[in-house]
């Protein structure tokens, strides 16, 4: 009964941990279409004034220098954001990767346990035998 109840708050516990990990991607993916958005609206910004400052016969020099450090700063921040989702998604994989070999070792030992408590191979003429034989069934030879 114990073991039960501990089994079912350790998947408790994962299901928790899970969707605790969607969360922190998804409010990730959030920040980051917001940073591209508000890149997308320095973009267009700089196209009405550019096409403003034109259109007076000015010139774009220091209004640029001002935008595109601004666009520089939006880019840092998407693409530290964009790692921290990479960093996520490679920190699931690795928790998922050991609980996957304990099974795969644990289907690799069955056979050869039973294999070799099967059968007795003669020494003389390779032939396999029960376990409880005594003398090979194809040679005679004893076991
Ligand atoms: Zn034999």
């Amino acid at each position: 009964m114990e073991e039960i109840k501990s089994m079912i708050n350790k998947i408790g516990r994962n299901i928790t941990k899970t969707s605790k990990d969607i969360i922190k991607n998804t409010k990730l993916s959030i920040q980051l279409s917001s940073q591209e958005e508000k890149l997308k609206n320095v973009y267009i910004e700089i196209g009405k004034k550019v096409y403003e400052i034109y259109s007076y016969g000015g010139n774009i020099g220091e209004f640029f220098d001002e935008k595109y450090k601004e666009m520089l700063a939006i880019e840092k921040e998407i693409d530290s954001i964009k790692q921290k989702i990479a960093e996520n998604k490679e920190a699931k994989q690795e928790e998922a990767k050991p609980t996957q070999n304990i099974d795969k070792d644990i289907i690799d030992m069955r056979p050869q346990v039973s294999s070799v408590e099967e059968c007795r191979i003669c020494n003389a003429c390779g032939q396999k035998n029960g376990v409880n034989d005594r003398f090979c069934v194809k040679c005679g030879r004893s076991l």
